[in-house]
């Protein structure tokens, strides 16, 4: 295969420590589900359900069918996928049929599913999402008794795996008092769902945010992102986390689990004086050695980082020189001896005693670590290490 111009290496272990870490805090009676969509928040579908499954993940969740599609193929046959998001109904049938899960927020979804599912012999598997204050997808309140009894008059073709809902914003403390008020909606349906006799297999409500920093909402399943690869969803979070166990070393609780590098294209020597790439945005303030990396914002690499961010080289700090380009930037190397073409640059994660955070990205750009993960190039090829 020809060479791409850069490579993410995804860690076995640090995703299974990361897993251990989350059901450390939730306890026995809570099951995870695996977040992958946007290709799995740019770690790569593939590798990551591999990962997954092997860490005991038994469920991965994604936003769309298109998705779903993806995760079948590489899915050990056991696996459940659960779609959170849009599902055609042109897609309904090809569903119902590959035993997927999917989110129901609306009648017409609810009487069309038990349709399709009479049609072709098979019980639709559905998820109730319903609606506590978040106010995005989510069965309205007043379409609950109708659901009820469409669900009950509809049994034999329909298996309700779960009651849900979905916080909006659990990762601010500014939100708090709005995800308080869903909690408590959600309590009070989960309350009426259990009268009826109706209980589904499980109820969910929590993502990352929630799961580590209010375990007490966690129910029966969470559905985690983020922090299973090892991203704190904010610093809120994390404060709230050191709060409340009292631990003070960040070493323990999330480690990250992609790396990404690329290797040196060129070097050469700039003119004290000279400017640096497109434009006046850099301009030598001395005799300068740098080097040249193949890859920019068409790849990845943010746009953002001109000027400001750092790469590895030999263990040491490079900062970015000039702006990033489509396919190409430059790091000052002056300090940094002897660089030859080919040499190892690690963009993103550990070399020697250096090393560059996800966080890093994120505080230059306005973007949050998610946004920026989840836009790396599928093109980017996936390797997994220990
Ligand atoms: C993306 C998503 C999640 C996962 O959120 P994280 O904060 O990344 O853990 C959970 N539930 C729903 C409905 C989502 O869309």
């Amino acid at each position: 295969m020809v060479r791409h111009s850069s490579r993410i290496e995804l860690s076995q272990s640090a995703m299974r420590h990361n897993i251990n870490f989350l059901r450390s805090i939730l306890g026995p009676h809570t099951d995870i589900a695996l977040v992958v969509k946007a290709n799995a928040y740019g770690h790569g579908i593939a590798p990551i359900l591999k990962m997954g499954e092997k860490s005991g993940i038994g469920r991965f969740a994604v936003a769309s069918s298109h998705e779903a599609a993806e995760v079948l193929e590489n899915a050990s046959e056991r696996t459940r996928v659960l779609i959170m998001g849009i599902l055609y109904d042109e897609d309904l049938t090809w569903a119902v049929e590959s035993e997927l899960e999917f989110y129901v927020f609306d009648l017409q979804r609810l009487e069309k599913a038990v349709t399709v599912a009479q049609k072709i012999g098979k019980p639709a598997r559905i998820h109730l999402e319903i609606e506590t204050g978040g106010n995005r997808t989510g069965l309205a309140f007043e379409d609950l008794d109708r659901a009820v009894k469409l669900i009950k008059a509809g049994k034999k073709h329909l298996h309700l795996v779960g009651v849900c809902s979905h916080l909006a914003g659990a990762e601010t403390f500014a939100a708090h008092f709005r995800i308080a008020r869903q909690v408590e909606a959600f309590n009070r349906l989960k309350k009426r769902f259990d009268q009826r006799k109706l209980a589904p297999e499980m109820y969910h409500l929590a993502s990352s945010a929630a799961s580590i920093a209010m375990p007490e909402v966690a129910f029966d399943m969470v559905r985690i992102g983020t922090a299973a690869y090892g991203i704190w969803p904010s610093p809120d979070v994390y404060n709230q986390y050191l709060l409340r166990s009292g631990q003070r070393e960040l070493s323990h609780t999330l480690t990250r689990v992609m790396s990404w590098k690329t290797d040196v294209m060129h070097v050469k020597t700039v003119k004290k004086d000279e400017f640096i790439g497109y434009g006046t945005s850099f301009q030598a303030y001395r005799d300068m050695r740098i080097a040249v990396m193949p890859l920019g914002y068409a790849n990845g690499y943010p746009r953002e980082m001109s000027n400001r961010g750092h790469v590895l080289i030999h263990g040491r700090k490079a900062p970015v020189v000039g702006s990033v380009n489509m396919n190409m930037f430059m790091a000052d190397i002056s300090s940094i001896p002897d660089v030859q073409i080919g040499d190892e640059v690690v963009l993103i994660g550990r070399q020697k005693r250096n090393s560059i955070s996800l966080r890093s990205f994120s505080e230059f750009s306005s973007a949050l670590n998610n946004e920026f993960v989840s836009r790396l190039p599928a093109a980017i090829p996936r390797t997994i290490v220990r």
